[in-house]
């Protein structure tokens, strides 16, 4: 099939709910690279949007995954899966968590989390404690009730009634933050970078106050790692940049490399509120994503891949920094580890990601401003130089030339 005859086709049969998509189709990829239709390469600084941690089509991760295909795929949570405990441990002894639960996908995740807060107050008898505080410009997935905990109108307006108990604040606004806890308050959830909204960062002495609020009102702190964990920042998971745990954080996107699972990790006193039947899920954590999820664990850790996150990640901001310092219309860089934005003084972002992708290049564009980075960490300098390169060159050309 031609590129023409399948965009025809998604048009004619498939809901219209990403509108007009970037012009390719891709055939293959290998590392950070993907080939299209026609063999044309691209280099891929988006990742999936963070899910390809080990790039495409990592050789060890085919091999596990082809072998598991030929072993068992699914038996269902009737019965005792082997990877499914082996992930937890490995989650569990990485992490400041007690007990997981695999779910499908980010918003489910967060849902899991969001029902544990939910439980474990019900079952201490603090009936009245249900309200999740979240903040704007968040995004914690698309069901309803994760659409009602995203601080983002245009994904809850078309959708109202919403499941109630949600309260949104602004980021890094301790004041507004203690305004909206009230007695009916639960939890306090936030991503610790907002990578939807623009790679927004929470400061670190935000967090410690909010840490501080959540002890002295009784409030769960829970973090949405769903984007940030999986060794995407340079840490294993974005909360240890911080000298604080959360009692329940979220995971999904690079946790199957690209094969669907999200997971709830949370403390014991938290999770021992999950009691037999009081949630499940028949995909959630079968035989075939928690093989995924232990392989992506053990590359890892064990490859040095969240090392070369962390490295790569200063080396791209400082390349990203030089071209900051060169054209000004260029306002900021930021970021934490492969985790970047670039914000432009005005709205070019969707514009420039178009020339960039006729470079062969693919970044993220959110709002009309930013370029949003999120390459595998497998990623080289030689890689980086060849985006800056790109960049440098857009940037020089007639249309945007604004030398400071
Ligand atoms: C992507 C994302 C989600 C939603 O994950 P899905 O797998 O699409 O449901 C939730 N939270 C954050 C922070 C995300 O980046």
């Amino acid at each position: 099939m031609t590129l023409q005859d399948i965009i025809q086709m998604d048009k004619e049969y498939f809901m219209n709910v990403f509108g007009d998509r970037i012009p390719v189709c891709f055939r293959y990829g290998k590392g950070i690279n993907l080939w299209d239709l026609e063999d044309k390469v691209y280099y891929d600084f988006l990742g999936g949007i963070a899910v390809n941690a080990l790039g495409h089509c990592h050789p060890k991760f085919t091999e596990i995954l082809k072998s598991q295909l030929d072993k068992l795929i699914h038996t269902s949570s009737l019965y005792y899966i082997e990877s499914q405990a082996k992930l937890a441990k490995t989650l569990i002894q990485n992490s400041c968590a007690d007990k997981v639960f695999f779910s499908n996908s980010g918003a489910e995740a967060n849902e899991g989390a969001i029902k544990l807060a939910r439980i474990y107050f019900k079952k201490k008898g603090l009936t009245h404690k249900y309200e999740i505080i979240t903040l704007k410009n968040s995004f914690h997935g698309r069901t309803l009730t994760t659409v009602a905990a995203t601080g983002q109108e245009k994904y809850q307006k078309p959708y109202a009634p919403l499941t109630p108990g949600f309260k949104h604040v602004e980021i890094n606004n301790l004041e507004a933050l203690k305004e909206a806890i009230t007695p009916s308050a639960c939890a306090i959830m936030l991503e610790l970078i907002q990578g939807e909204s623009g790679v927004n960062l929470v400061t670190e002495e935000y967090l410690q106050q909010v840490k501080k609020l959540c002890d002295e009102n009784d409030l769960l702190l829970i973090f949405d790692e769903v984007q940030t964990g999986m060794g995407r920042t340079g840490k294993l998971f974005g909360y240890m940049h911080f000298n604080i745990e959360p009692d329940i954080f979220t995971l999904a996107k690079a946790l199957g490399g690209g094969i669907p699972i999200g997971a709830v990790c949370a403390k014991q006193h938290v999770a021992s509120a999950f009691e037999p039947g009081d949630h499940g899920s028949t995909f959630g954590g079968n035989p075939f994503a928690c093989t995924a999820g232990l392989a992506v664990m053990d590359i890892l850790l064990n490859d040095g891949l969240i090392e070369n996150a962390a490295k790569m990640g200063e080396y791209f901001k400082t390349r990203l920094q030089e071209l900051k310092d060169k054209y000004s219309i260029i306002n900021e860089v930021r970021g934490k580890g492969l985790m970047i934005g670039l914000e432009f003084t005005s709205d070019i972002s969707k514009e420039f990601m178009k020339k960039l992708f006729q470079k062969g290049f693919l970044v993220g564009s959110v709002g009309t401003k930013v370029l949003r980075f999120l390459p595998p960490l497998i990623v080289t300098t030689e890689e980086i130089d060849k985006l800056v390169e790109a960049l440098d060159k857009i940037l020089g050309s007639s249309q945007f030339t604004v030398h400071s």
